[in-house]
């Protein structure tokens, strides 16, 4: 039985402020972690904040990105170190506005995916096509090979333990989302690669979200498919009633 986990995804929103308004009123209100995880990926900038708000009961915290060294001359960049020193437990690795506008490759993403892991933070690999990919037939060659990338070199363990995001680029924060039975059969096509990658006992281990557009009143379908165990969330997960709304779904299923 693969525990559900909904993760917010900020992006580059809210201010310090309104992060910690969001915490105070989303307190006590995050479903039990024993039952479904709820993370929040905010801008580095709040990491700390929002761990040391967030300890003692269900709310975890992930960051957006990371650089796969320890430290060093990398100006502007933050380490896995210094995320699992504060406390952080997540990082999203290859958004695909991180791959479109922050040139990351399916190279760099398997880099800091396996440094992600040797610094015991559980990463979160974002795939997905886009329209015109989508249009040609592409979808299943996309994820299949962004998926085998993003695991090579991982131990079957380390798969396990792997989350990954299916988000259909043209689905992101357009309002449009992929049909659950399409977002279901891509999370399948994913599970089956890892399968061939590892073995299946593995693959059914690994948690597979779908992401693009996911709001309250469309969450609950998609959790109900059976590739499909949980979400990461743009704009609904801005909202701290939103999100909550989001948690319960998810903890519903
Ligand atoms: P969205 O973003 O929910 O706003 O579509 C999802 C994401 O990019 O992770």
């Amino acid at each position: 039985m693969r525990k559900p986990i909904i993760a917010g995804n900020w992006k580059m929103n809210k201010t310090f402020t309104e992060a910690k308004e969001f915490t105070a009123e989303v307190k006590g209100l995050v479903p039990d972690s024993e039952k479904m995880e709820s993370v929040i990926c905010a801008p580095a900038l709040f990491l700390e904040e929002l761990v040391n708000e967030s300890d003692g009961y269900g709310l975890k915290i992930g960051a957006q990105t990371m650089h796969e060294e320890e430290s060093g001359a990398f100006t502007g960049e933050i380490s896995p170190v210094q995320l699992k020193d504060l406390g952080v437990e997540y990082v999203i690795i290859g958004h695909s506005e991180r791959r479109q506008y922050f040139n990351e490759t399916d190279e760099s993403v398997n880099r800091k995916v396996k440094s992600a892991h040797a610094h015991g933070l559980v990463p979160i690999i974002c795939v997905g096509e886009s329209l015109e990919e989508r249009e040609n037939g592409e979808t299943n060659a996309v994820v299949e090979r962004q998926t085998a990338a993003g695991l090579e070199g991982l131990s079957a363990d380390e798969v396990s333990r792997t989350v990954i995001a299916y988000e259909p680029i043209w689905a992101i924060g357009t309002g449009k989302t992929a049909t659950t039975e399409d977002a279901n059969t891509v999370c399948g096509v994913i599970r089956e690669k890892i399968g061939e990658l590892t073995d299946a006992a593995t693959a059914g281990k690994v948690r597979i979200q779908y992401g693009g557009s996911v709001k309250p009143d469309n969450i609950g379908e998609l959790l109900g498919m059976e590739h499909i165990d949980g979400a990461l969330v743009g704009g609904a997960s801005l909202e701290a009633g939103s999100f909550l709304k989001l948690l319960e779904a998810g903890s519903n299923e």
